[in-house]
């Protein structure tokens, strides 16, 4: 099945390991320096009123989520199936940026924030649509939510399916509409 979105996800998810791994090591650093240097990250609290630690734990959560998102862009990017819960996936990842950028307002550089944090969802929610819109348009992935009645027992049951699961007798449909599922397929490709 073709997946129309797969280099929407190919880049955004490169770029979300790329901005992951970047902001792990920055998490990391700051880490180490709230360790080092703990009376300076007082000092910075008590002048911005921010809460250092929180903030580094918001990073690590985001650094990797991140990272985790890149990754099953990139290995589900030509599963259609998969575009759904790419979209949930990476808009929830945007709420949570939304807040923490609500959250540190006063100290977060929004023009590169905004571009990474919005740009970067945008296209990957390109990508997974395309995909998402491919499947749900896909005329087998269709015939798999239609349900027929078996004309000997009178069940219904899927329509993909080649013979009644109930009493086994043949599903007279199956040949031709797949027949034409193939056709329609070639034509359009
Ligand atoms: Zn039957």
């Amino acid at each position: 099945m073709n997946a129309p979105g797969k280099n929407f996800l190919l880049v955004t998810g490169i770029l979300y390991i790329i901005f992951g791994a970047i902001g792990f090591i920055g998490a990391l650093g700051m880490q180490t320096m709230v360790q080092a240097a703990p009376w300076v990250f007082a000092a910075m609290q008590f002048a911005f009123g921010v809460n250092i630690g929180f903030l580094v734990g918001l990073l690590f959560v985001a650094s990797i989520a991140y990272i985790v998102l890149g990754i099953c862009g990139i290995v589900h990017r030509e599963k259609p199936e998969y575009g759904k819960p790419l979209m949930i996936f990476v808009i929830i990842l945007a709420i949570y940026e939304l807040f923490a950028a609500f959250l540190y307002s006063d100290i977060i550089d929004f023009s590169i924030l905004t571009l990474i944090g919005f740009a970067l969802p945008a296209l990957f929610i390109v990508g997974a649509y395309k995909n998402h819109d491919a499947w749900e348009r896909d005329p087998v992935h269709k015939l798999k939510n239609t349900t027929v009645n078996c004309h000997d027992c009178l069940l219904p049951y899927r329509a993909d399916l080649k013979n009644c699961p109930h009493c086994g007798t043949e599903n007279p449909n199956k040949p031709p509409i797949m027949a034409s599922i193939k056709t329609d397929q070639n034509d359009t490709e």
